[in-house]
């Protein structure tokens, strides 16, 4: 295999990455590293017993475990006292992208440097990008503030992750490699990673399915999680994330969810303006072509196929097409009122996705 290779502009981001079953034992050696012994603990109501484990050793440890999907203000606030008040001299995040997104919203604000541990395949951890929620409203930005220090990934911590949201965050993992595949500033470094990852993800996600003792499928799963989040912090993303973005942000849709439901889709309306993507796409999936072999991965997972089984109102979709329509961003096809309508309301019905253009 020849990989299509122009001009690129390669911008690596540092990242220290500790892969390993039991690993998150460094994580006192890490804390070491960095010249701190004050960390405070971050993450969600549902992983607090994680959150304490992982506190224990530490004399001066504090626990904030009010981590919420889509990192709202208000949350952050409290966690910016409890930093404060603790005088903490580091954050640790342990659990998916919400507990890691409050971690980088105390980093935006503090400077303070972050060790993350991650339970999903959501991508947050190696990413320079923070998306906050406040008077109702998702925004997002891009600051090396905010890229983890230390990234440790341990197995173990992923093998309580649910089987419909291992298969959910699989897919947003897989999302975010996809459209590395067709970005802009895409490079043969992201394209690399991007197609690894799918491999990676659509290889272990069935047999995390189907076996019962899949630590072999999990450790794959989060290899390819990680060049997924990898190619979601290097190059920009298209209108897959925009979508989401928007659905999450306006319906309050559960973020990796709402990923599983629209990727086919999207690639199904991109497919003839990248090729190349496609090519890659079906190959790492070994399909014939790209947005069917999504739309049946999806379907083979038991992933959820629609909008309205996230609890978006169908009346919703003509104020998520404005928005979507509303800011530019890079896509190999420009948005199209009409294609794009009809793919919302196939997505809010879980009808398979149309190549119609
Ligand atoms: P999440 O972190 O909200 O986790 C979902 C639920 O699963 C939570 O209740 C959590 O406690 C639980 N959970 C997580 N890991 C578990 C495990 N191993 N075992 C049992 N339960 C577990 O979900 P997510 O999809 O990882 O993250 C979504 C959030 O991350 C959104 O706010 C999204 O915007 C953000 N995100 C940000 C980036 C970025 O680069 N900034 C990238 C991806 C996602």
């Amino acid at each position: 295999m020849t990989r299509e290779v122009h001009a690129f502009v390669y911008s690596a981001l540092p990242s220290r990455v500790i892969f390993g079953a039991g690993r998150r034992a460094d994580v006192a050696a890490e804390l070491a590293r960095l010249g701190c012994a004050r960390p405070l603990i971050v993450t969600t109501h549902d992983q607090r017993m994680l959150g304490e484990a992982l506190a224990h050793p530490f004399r001066d440890a504090t626990l904030f475990s009010d981590a919420t999907m889509h990192t709202p203000w208000d949350v952050t606030q409290r966690a910016l006292h409890e930093t404060a008040r603790a005088r903490a001299d580091c954050v640790v995040a342990i659990g998916g992208g919400s507990s890691i997104g409050l971690s980088k919203a105390i980093a935006l604000q503090t400077d303070l440097p972050q060790i993350v541990l991650p339970t999903t395949y959501a991508g947050s951890e190696v990413t320079p990008i923070i998306g906050e929620t406040r008077d109702g409203e998702k925004r997002t930005q891009r600051t090396p503030k905010v890229l983890p220090e230390v990234v440790i990934y341990d197995v173990e911590l992923t093998l309580s992750l649910p089987l419909a949201m291992s298969v959910a965050s699989g897919l947003n993992a897989i999302a975010h490699a996809v459209e590395a595949l067709y970005a802009e500033d895409r490079n043969p470094i992201t394209s690399m990673m991007a197609e690894d990852a799918i491999a990676s993800l659509a290889k272990a996600l069935p047999n995390i399915a189907h076996t019962s003792d899949s630590i072999d499928a999990r450790r794959l799963a989060q290899y390819g999680a990680w060049l997924g989040g990898t190619c979601l912090g290097m190059v920009g993303m298209g209108l897959h994330h925009k979508i989401c973005h928007v659905l999450g942000g306006t319906f309050d849709l559960p973020h990796a969810q709402t990923h599983a439901v629209m990727l086919a889709h999207v690639v199904a309306y991109n497919a003839a303006a990248a090729p190349h993507a496609m090519t890659s796409i079906a190959r790492a999936l070994h399909t014939k072509d790209a947005w069917s072999g999504l739309h049946d991965l999806a379907k083979s997972l038991g992933a959820p196929l629609s909008l309205e089984a996230l609890g978006m109102p169908e009346a919703g979709i003509d104020h998520a097409l404005e928005l979507v329509m509303r800011n530019a961003y890079s896509n190999p096809r420009a948005p199209e009122a009409r294609a794009l309508r009809i793919m919302l309301e196939r997505a809010w019905k879980g009808e398979p996705p149309a190549t119609a253009d």
